[in-house]
């Protein structure tokens, strides 16, 4: 990672006072001709504490794009006010343009929301001093899978605001508070905050979840917004730990690994959100060892705790519920393999 520290200018951040023209028609990969880069957009409201909105932090993700775009022509924006107003993000729109999470010399738009390594960490600041100066009555940070995974809202404090901006998407709430770096954990010190994953990128189903969920938050009084749903039955988890794959090491999905270090089962995603027991078989390896590394919370190496390596098999050691594996090697390489969980249960009435 270490030439995405060289000599890059920051990219710039353009603001607009208003919603431009074409935002609401644009096809994504012409995304670039309606904004220069990365842009941070006031919408008016009648209310005019804004809900504060995130799309494509990562390039692919567009269904936060086309349910707001579906949104916007709805309530006839710019020309008509929206019920509330809304400060809107639209991350990485050079890697939208090409349909990818992030180009090659990019870091990754949502690892920049603290510290100061890259040139984008100082996008990262004036974003986060113009939420400030708006002080939202919330945010939201929207997002796709690669894999199979339920529709789900993640937090990162479990108070009843937050818990309840996540029941009104899914009753699938996963609580984390690593990686530290995304855009989610610097505005819950903000507002009440929620990253919402919306299966996979331009599903109709999930944009139309979206934009429904978008509209009760413009549209709602924000007592009700921050006020449980009634429905009582959630499955919350906490993430504990990550899967990565080492640097260097060839993975590959299917039967064995003739042809690389590590080879996943064909069927990896479908074990999302399921509840795995212990000897649960991941894959298959060759020689090379650690083909897996598992990192907890703290950072700490905990692979022997998780994962046993033996006769060519890579097996759990304890029941895991796991998140976010994905088909897609780029992404295993670029982020992780994915999130181990445990069921957690909220002190309060949940
Ligand atoms: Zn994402």
């Amino acid at each position: 990672m270490d030439h995405l520290k060289t000599h890059r200018p920051p990219p710039e951040l353009t603001l607009f006072g208003r919603l431009p023209e074409g935002f609401t028609e644009v096809p994504t990969e012409k995304i670039g001709t309606i904004l220069p880069g990365p842009s941070l957009i006031h919408i008016e409201g009648v209310n005019t504490r804004p809900l504060f909105v995130s799309i494509m932090l990562h390039g692919n993700e567009t269904t936060g794009f086309l349910a707001l775009q579906r949104l916007l022509t709805a309530f006839g924006a710019p020309h008509r006010l929206l019920p509330r107003a809304m400060l809107l993000l639209v991350g990485n729109v050079s890697a939208a343009a090409q349909g990818l999470r992030k180009l090659d010399d990019q870091a990754d738009y949502n690892r920049i929301w603290q510290g100061d390594r890259y040139p984008e960490h100082l996008l990262a600041k004036k974003v986060l001093d113009e939420i400030r100066k708006a002080a939202p009555i919330a945010g939201v940070d929207l997002h796709n899978n690669t894999g199979k995974n339920p529709h789900y809202g993640c937090i990162n404090r479990l108070d009843n605001a937050s818990l309840s901006l996540a029941r009104r998407f899914s009753k699938t709430i996963v609580w984390f508070t690593e990686p530290h770096e995304v855009l989610s954990i610097a505005l819950s010190a903000i507002c009440p905050s929620v990253t919402l994953e919306c299966g996979l990128s331009g599903d109709p189903a999930g944009t139309s979840h979206v934009e429904n969920y978008l509209r009760h938050c413009i549209e709602l009084p924000e007592e009700t917004l921050f006020t449980p749903p009634p429905n009582h039955h959630n499955d919350l988890f906490h993430t504990t730990a990550r899967i990565n794959l080492p640097e260097g090491i060839r993975a590959e999905f299917g039967q064995s690994a003739e042809h690389s270090d590590i080879c996943f089962r064909e069927d990896l995603e479908t074990l999302n959100f399921e509840r795995l027991p212990e000897g649960t078989v991941l894959g298959h390896y060759r020689k090379k060892l650690p083909v897996l590394t598992v990192t907890d919370n703290l950072n700490r190496e905990v692979t022997g705790h998780y994962l046993h390596f033996s006769e060519g098999r890579i097996v759990t050691r304890v029941p895991i519920v796991p998140s976010m594996f994905t088909h897609d090697l780029k992404i295993i390489q670029q982020d992780c393999l994915g999130y181990i969980m445990e069921s957690y249960v909220a002190e309060e009435s949940v």
